[in-house]
């Protein structure tokens, strides 16, 4: 039997249908065919509705063909839908030529960074790197250091008593660095010692451009037989090579520190101008930058920590690392240090 030419219109609209399914790119091009075709006011529909006019013969074949077609159209679609939605192309809600977002990248923190720096240079000359605590005694803070009670000294360094009361003796946040001096050489009864201490300290006082109530520091201590002034200005000199540049040259001046004789303070040549820059904003014009406080230990101290005097001696330093940092990074101002503001800390 010839087919009727409503039967073959039903599968050339069916094919066409077909055909138009498989080049849809998109979810919404794809929900448009689905109306179109397959919608209650869709082609489907819209020819079934004069199958009441066909004749009596070929009503029940087109039905058939009709209700076969749908189903495979039906299925054609689900599979081209889930073909869409599976394709990482799909460009129905995604702008692919965007560029990708970034992942936010975090780093250390600058004074990590420079501590980090200046313990490398340490390390490589030699030095063991130990902590402490940063919740001292009155007497490895100050006393053994020998900064007695009423000692002028202690006005330097005022800082943040801690309820002791039921200690035998007062508790503060150490000042500096210097009580693990006494407390390595106390747990170790033979030099030679050669450690850097790193650590947090903590001061009572105002803060400005260049003081802050918290700091951190890294001490030196070296003892052993025949240390002189010449080791301590060696290790200094070749330190801030090694940190600013090989050109760098350290001046040593006289100064007091009560557990050092004698003390010195050092600085180191500005890297910036040679000194005959008045508005230097390094050196100020001075050519010269104040880094840190160091000096051969007391022998009252060596003493002290059990060893013989007249056979050991050592030398000791303390350097603020804030203060090297603001010197490395060109910060001017030492509270942004601490002050955890995202645009200030995401430079370094
Ligand atoms: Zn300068």
């Amino acid at each position: 039997m010839p087919e009727h030419n409503s039967t073959t219109e039903l599968k050339t609209t069916t094919d066409q249908a077909r055909l138009r399914l498989s080049s849809l790119e998109n979810l919404d091009d794809l929900e448009t065919w689905r109306l179109e075709v397959l919608g209650r006011h869709g082609l489907l529909t819209n020819l079934m509705k004069g199958i009441g006019d066909l004749p009596n013969e070929i009503r029940k074949e087109f039905g058939q063909i009709a209700n076969q077609e749908r189903a495979n159209l039906e299925n054609a679609y689900t599979n081209r839908l889930l073909e869409l939605k599976n394709t990482p192309n799909d460009t129905s809600g995604v702008d692919v030529s965007l560029p990708g977002r970034l992942p936010v990248r975090g780093a250390l923190h600058p004074i990590t960074q420079v501590r980090r720096q200046i313990l490398d240079v340490f390390t490589r000359l030699g030095f063991t790197t130990i902590e402490g605590p940063e919740v001292e005694a009155d007497s490895y803070n100050f006393g053994k250091l020998r900064i007695p009670p009423d000692h002028p000294a202690r006005d330097m360094w005022d800082t943040f008593w801690l309820d002791g009361s039921h200690l035998d003796e007062k508790i503060l946040l150490r000042t500096h660095t210097s009580p693990m001096q006494i407390r390595y050489m106390e747990s170790h009864p033979e030099p030679p010692i050669r450690i850097a201490v790193p650590g947090r300290c903590y001061r009572y006082e105002a803060t400005d451009a260049t003081h802050e109530w918290m700091l951190e520091q890294v001490e030196l201590l070296v003892i052993d037989q025949g240390i002189t002034l010449a080791n301590l200005k060696g290790t200094l000199q070749e330190w801030a090579r090694q940190m600013f540049g090989a050109d760098r040259k350290i001046m040593m001046r006289h100064s007091y520190f009560p557990f050092v004789e004698p003390g010195v303070e050092v600085a180191i040549d500005c890297f910036d101008c040679d000194g005959s820059d008045r508005s230097c904003g390094i050196c100020r014009g001075s050519g010269w930058l104040e880094l840190l406080g160091a000096g051969m230990v007391h022998p009252e101290i060596i003493a002290e920590a059990g060893y013989d005097p007249d056979v050991y001696s050592g030398f000791a330093a303390g350097m603020g690392v804030e203060r090297v940092a603001m010197v490395l990074q060109g910060v001017t101002d030492i509270r942004h240090y601490h002050d955890n503001r995202h645009p200030f800390l995401s430079q370094f």
